[in-house]
């Protein structure tokens, strides 16, 4: 190594100081093994106390006096700690993406906010999930409020709330709480690890292909291998008692797991069948957790009170200090991906922390991103794979197409399909229940003029307002409202009125098709409501309703024992979204839906209907057919030279000049020329994004391609500052690497 002549070294990394480090000089000795990460101890202040630091940088020079530059007194001795690693992981984060290293420190260490850190004391619920819920609609029903609220967030939030929160932001009091107690719905205690864990299940056995995923994770273990594991299982293949069995694994050589989940709030089964299995040694981090109380979680995971992190991708950097696995579930949701500075891929980043601790990473998914899928078909990721329903007499749903074409030729006019409307009859005549499901994207209704055609959109968005009951118009990208007009903005006509099939129109159209039914819509606008959304799911649950009408929100959902038709009203209205994986998304999205058919054991139909039934995500899907579906999406990765097969940076620039934004995608556009001519990327743009005017900023990108993703980071530092000379003012540049 040649640029080891000075360190770069906070001291206090949890503080504010993160981006002021102090310049020390390396001694001889420890030229040739300081790295960034590497805990040193050096002299401070001027009482000259020794504090123990942590290199960040090496560099060759200092525009300091180099006389006055202190030198580091020598290795801090001890285990690696997790700052070490955290350190570590925030340089690669730093190269790997290109952001500041500022940024990326301040991503893997939350600074310690100014709030009073307690050891708070801890509700529990000691309610199954589903009662829980049964016994939030009951109180609610009795218009114990405060006794709903409670249950409700206990419910969203995996069982269990602090102290602090029941009080200040759900308004609960103590003599509710001590009522609850009694009733025994909660537990109350001091601090966070002196509850009891709830009672164990009923112990599963394992089928003979969750317990050979396991062995196979077990051998590794046994003789110190650290693998990388794709976990492809069908849905409800049981992925969840084969993590938890590796769990225990780890666990029991005294090393520590996280286990990241796409959302809290719609995976408590996940959450409460761990805290089932390991009771109080886990910590959990969701969205409802102040600073303070996320910063708790995290205090656990340091001081090793707990050893199990679950949460969203923000538990990947949970300060463990002997890391010994990472499991992602669900690993090709979208959540996974921040869209922040620095914009990482949650995947990537915890497959260089197992690296950097030795760890085992394991990712799951009935779907896998082609991503992983790649990496497991190239040997770098083991594939272990589920192929069969856990649940003893569980079979996949038989899935049926259906061509709206075909349908509108043969007279059909309705928005349900012969078959569906046939299906529909047969389940509410056997009482079981229905999920109708309608992807948000491009399918709520907007409203036009009947004269000239001209459809009312946003002032400061590039889209169509949309219409909501109670006659409102609404922005979904930045939220502006106003009332529907009664005369066309721009011609005066009288005629104008709402097209396309939103939910709210499907909720309207499934009424009168079937009067007979109750109907449920479960959408962002009816989840609107803090609780609204588990209300909704509870009752469906608890048979109150015979058809649910949803949005994504109830694909992700639950379990619905019940359900045995799932009508997949418009398959294909992410196909017309413009981005190289919307097929891959398309085909997760059928397949996560129809998963929701046939839970139980009675068997379950699903019918897709759809305007491009040939398309290969829409045939895959139906034939459940994951495989095919990756041998397809990877010739046309290919063809194309899409990621994973090239890798891409995407440059969003924005500004709110318009032109102004014109010229500096031009000059930044000519510069990454100048740039990829040496190295020889390929260049596309600039283009205006598909939503080009958003919240008032118009917004333009330009993508770059390469076989390597280190020249992708060379050519973004190469030009990032040429670009920020020149355009110093009233533009943001974004990137983002996949
Ligand atoms: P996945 O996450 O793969 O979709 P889950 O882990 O949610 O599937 O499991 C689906 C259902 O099967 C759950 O109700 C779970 O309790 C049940 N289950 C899992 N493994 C077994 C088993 N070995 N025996 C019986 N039931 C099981
Ligand atoms: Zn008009
Ligand atoms: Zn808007």
């Amino acid at each position: 190594m040649q640029n080891n002549k000075y360190a770069d070294v906070v001291i206090d990394i949890t503080n504010e100081n993160v981006d002021r480090p102090f310049t020390y000089a390396v001694p001889e000795s420890l030229r040739d093994s300081a790295r960034p990460g590497m805990p040193v101890l050096v002299p401070f202040g001027n009482g000259g106390r020794t504090k123990t630091g942590y290199i960040i940088a090496l560099k060759e020079e200092t525009e300091l006096d180099p006389a006055r530059v202190k030198e580091i007194l020598g290795p801090a001795g001890g285990a690696v700690t997790a700052e070490t690693t955290l350190i570590e992981l925030a340089v690669w984060m730093h190269e790997h993406y290109g952001c500041m290293l500022n940024q990326a420190l301040r991503t893997v260490m939350p600074v310690r906010n100014r709030v009073a850190v307690r050891k708070s004391r801890l509700i529990r619920s000691c309610l199954p999930e589903q009662e829980l819920r049964e016994f939030a609609a009951e109180m609610r029903r009795k218009h114990r409020a405060a006794m709903a609220r409670l249950a409700e967030a206990l419910a969203e939030s995996g069982g269990s709330l602090s102290y602090e929160e029941a009080g200040r932001r759900l308004s609960v009091g103590i003599t509710t709480l001590r009522s609850l107690e009694k009733q025994g719905v909660i537990t109350v205690a001091e601090g966070a690890g002196e509850t009891a864990p709830l009672p164990a299940r009923p112990g599963i056995v394992l089928t003979e292909e969750q317990a050979a995923a396991a062995e196979i994770f077990r051998a590794d273990l046994a003789v110190g291998k650290q693998g990388k594991y794709l976990l492809f299982g069908i849905t409800g293949s049981g992925k969840t008692e084969v993590y938890a069995e590796m769990i225990r694994e780890v666990l029991s050589r005294g090393r520590q797991v996280i286990l990241l989940i796409p959302e809290i709030s719609l995976t408590f089964q996940t959450v409460e069948r761990m805290r089932g299995f390991f009771g109080d040694r886990v910590a959990i981090l969701h969205s409802r957790l102040s600073d303070g109380e996320r910063f708790e979680q995290f205090r656990r995971a340091a001081d090793g009170s707990a050893d199990i992190m679950i949460g969203p991708r923000s538990a990947l950097f949970a300060p463990f200090s002997d890391l010994g696995l990472i499991i992602i579930d669900e690993e090709h949701d979208g959540a996974y991906r921040s869209d922040t500075v620095p914009c990482y891929e949650a995947r990537d980043v915890a497959e260089k922390r197992a690296e950097i601790c030795g760890a085992s990473l394991v990712l799951g998914s009935a779907t896998p991103s082609t991503a992983s899928f790649r990496k497991a078909a190239r040997g770098e990721f083991r594939l272990l794979t589920l192929t069969k329903r856990a649940v003893q007499g569980a079979v996949p749903a038989e899935v049926h197409v259906a061509d709206l074409r075909e349908e509108l030729k043969s007279g059909n006019r309705s928005v349900f399909s012969r078959i569906l409307q046939e299906k529909i009859r047969d389940r509410l005549a056997r009482k079981e229940q229905v999920i109708l499901f309608m992807n948000r994207r491009g399918y709520s209704s907007f409203v036009s003029c009947r004269s000239c055609g001209n459809a009312i959109r946003c002032p400061h968005c590039d889209v169509t307002l949309k219409l909501h009951t109670g006659g409102r118009l609404m922005c979904h990208y930045c939220g502006h409202t106003e009332a529907m007009p009664d005369k066309c903005p721009s011609c005066g006509s009288p005629y104008i009125a709402g097209f396309g099939t939103g939910t709210q129109k499907l909720e309207e159209l499934t009424r009168k098709m079937f009067p007979e039914a109750k109907v449920v819509r479960m959408d962002a606008d009816a989840a609107a409501g803090k609780n609204a959304a588990r209300d909704i799911l509870a009752e469906f649950a608890a048979g109150k309703a015979d058809i649910l009408i949803g949005t994504q929100m109830v694909v992700k959902g639950h379990d619905f024992p019940n359900v045995t038709l799932v009508g997949i009203m418009a398959a294909d209205t992410e196909l017309y979204v413009s981005r190289y994986d919307s097929a891959e998304r398309t085909f997760q999205l059928l397949t996560q839906a129809a998963g929701r058919a046939g839970r139980g054991k009675r068997p379950g139909d699903v019918v897709i209907q759809t305007y491009r039934p040939e398309h290969y995500a829409v045939q895959c899907a139906a034939a459940q057919d994951y495989r095919e579906f990756f041998r397809n999406e990877i010739a046309y990765r290919e063809t194309g030279s899409y990621p994973p097969v090239m890798h891409l940076l995407a440059i969003q620039l924005s500004s709110m000049d318009e032109e102004l934004l014109t010229r500096a995608a031009a000059g930044y556009a000519d510069l990454l020329d100048r740039e990829g001519q040496k190295l020889g990327t390929m260049q596309i743009g600039p283009v205006n994004a598909p939503v080009y005017k958003v919240h008032d900023y118009f917004r333009k990108w330009i993508y770059i391609k390469h076989l390597s993703y280190d020249i992708l980071v060379t050519v973004k530092n190469g030009t990032e500052t040429a670009f920020r000379e020149a355009f110093p003012r009233g533009v943001s540049a974004l990137y983002d690497f996949s």
